[in-house]
C-alpha cells in the first residue's frame, strides 16, 4: 500500500518553529493582502491564510479592492506597502480578476518583500540557484513535504505537469537545481505524449487544475505521486456543500505508487505553512539589514 504522504503533521510542525522563532523577535512581523474582486474561492483562500498568521503571531493587514479597481488603484496600494517600514511582507491574491495586469502588479512589490516569490527579481534568483531570494510557497511546501517523508530527488526523473509562475515552473527551477539534482520534465497543454512522459516519471507531480488528469496507465509502478491539483464541485452531502478533488484519480493511481498526497490534506497546508516562513524571513532579512551601517554613515 502506497505511503500516505499527509501535509497536515508536517506543516504543523514547521509553525510551531516559526511560532517559536516569531515570539523571540522585537516586533512581530506583517502581512499586508491585496484581494481585488469578489472570488468566494480568493475570499476563503485568504481567510485561511489571515488564520494562520494569526496563529504563530504574524499580523496581517487585508485590503479587499472591487473587481473594478484599476491598475492605478492597486500599484497605488503597493507602492504605500512597499514604503511602510511596518509591513514586512505583501501579498497579491491570484488570480486578479483582469489577469492580463498580473505581470505589472506582482513587479510592483519589493522584491524583500514579496513573499509569494512572484516578482522577476526572486524568480531569476531561483533559476541562478542563489538562495537569497524569497521561494514561491506552492514549491517550497512540496520539497519540504518530499524531505519529512525521505522521498529522493537527486538523480531522479522528475515529470512535473502544468508551468505556472505559481507551481509547475518555480518548482522544475527549484527540483533542478544544484543540490538538489532532479531531472526535470516540465509539461504543459500542448505536451504531446503525456501519459508516456508521466510514465517514466519516479516523481510525478501535477499541478493543472483539471480533474481525474492522470490515471492507472499513467503511473511507473512505485513512483512517487504529488497531487497539487484543487478542484471544488458543489456536493450538497458534503460538509460546506463542496468537494474537493485533485488532479489524480487517486483510487485507481494510489495501489501503484510508492507514495502519494491526499487531497485534501496533502500539498494545501504545506503551501500556508512556507507562506508563514516567508512571511518571517522577509521580516528577519529587513531587521538584519537596518542594522547595518549604510554607505554614508
Ligand atoms: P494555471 O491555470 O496557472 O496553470 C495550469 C497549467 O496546467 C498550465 O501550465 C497549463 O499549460 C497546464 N495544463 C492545462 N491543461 C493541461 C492538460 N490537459 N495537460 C497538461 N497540462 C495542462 O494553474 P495553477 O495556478 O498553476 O494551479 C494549478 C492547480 O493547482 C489548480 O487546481 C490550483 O487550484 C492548484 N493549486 C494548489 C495549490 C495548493 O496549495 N494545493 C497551490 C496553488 C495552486
Amino acid at each position: 500500500m502506497a505511503v500516505l504522504l499527509k501535509g497536515e503533521p508536517v506543516a504543523a510542525a514547521l509553525r510551531k518553529k516559526i511560532r517559536a522563532e516569531v515570539s523571540a523577535l522585537a516586533r512581530p512581523p506583517r502581512l499586508a493582502i491585496l484581494m481585488a474582486g469578489e472570488s468566494a474561492a480568493s475570499r476563503r483562500y485568504v481567510e485561511r491564510k489571515c488564520d494562520a498568521a494569526a496563529e504563530v503571531g504574524i499580523g496581517t493587514e487585508l485590503c479587499a479592492l472591487p473587481a473594478g479597481a484599476g491598475r492605478r488603484e492597486i500599484l497605488q496600494l503597493l507602492n504605500h506597502w512597499n514604503e511602510d517600514d511596518s509591513i514586512d511582507g505583501v501579498l497579491v491574491q491570484a488570480p486578479l480578476p483582469d489577469r492580463s495586469l498580473e505581470d505589472e502588479v506582482f513587479g510592483a512589490v519589493d522584491p524583500a518583500k514579496d513573499v509569494d516569490g512572484f516578482h522577476p527579481h526572486n524568480v531569476g534568483l531561483l533559476a541562478l540557484g542563489q538562495k537569497d531570494g524569497l521561494i514561491p510557497c506552492t514549491p517550497k511546501g512540496i520539497l519540504y513535504l518530499l524531505e519529512a517523508y525521505g522521498i529522493p530527488i537527486a538523480g531522479r526523473r522528475i515529470v512535473i505537469i502544468g508551468r505556472s509562475r505559481i507551481v509547475g515552473l518555480p518548482l522544475a527551477l527549484l527540483l533542478q537545481s544544484r543540490g538538489l539534482d532532479g531531472t526535470v520534465t516540465l509539461c504543459h497543454s500542448r505536451t504531446a505524449h503525456l501519459r508516456e512522459i508521466a510514465r517514466e516519471a519516479d516523481l510525478l507531480i501535477s499541478a493543472v487544475g483539471s480533474p481525474n488528469l492522470v490515471r492507472a496507465g499513467w503511473i511507473r509502478e512505485g513512483a512517487t505521486v504529488v497531487d497539487v491539483g484543487q478542484n471544488f464541485f458543489s456536493d450538497p452531502s458534503s460538509v460546506g456543500g463542496r468537494r474537493l478533488l485533485g488532479d489524480v484519480d487517486f483510487s485507481v493511481v494510489a495501489p501503484h505508487c510508492g507514495a502519494i498526497t491526499p487531497v485534501p490534506g496533502g500539498v494545501g497546508p504545506m503551501t500556508v505553512a512556507s507562506l508563514l516562513e516567508n512571511v518571517l524571513l522577509a521580516r528577519q532579512r529587513g531587521a538584519a539589514k537596518s542594522l547595518q551601517p549604510s554607505a554614508d554613515a
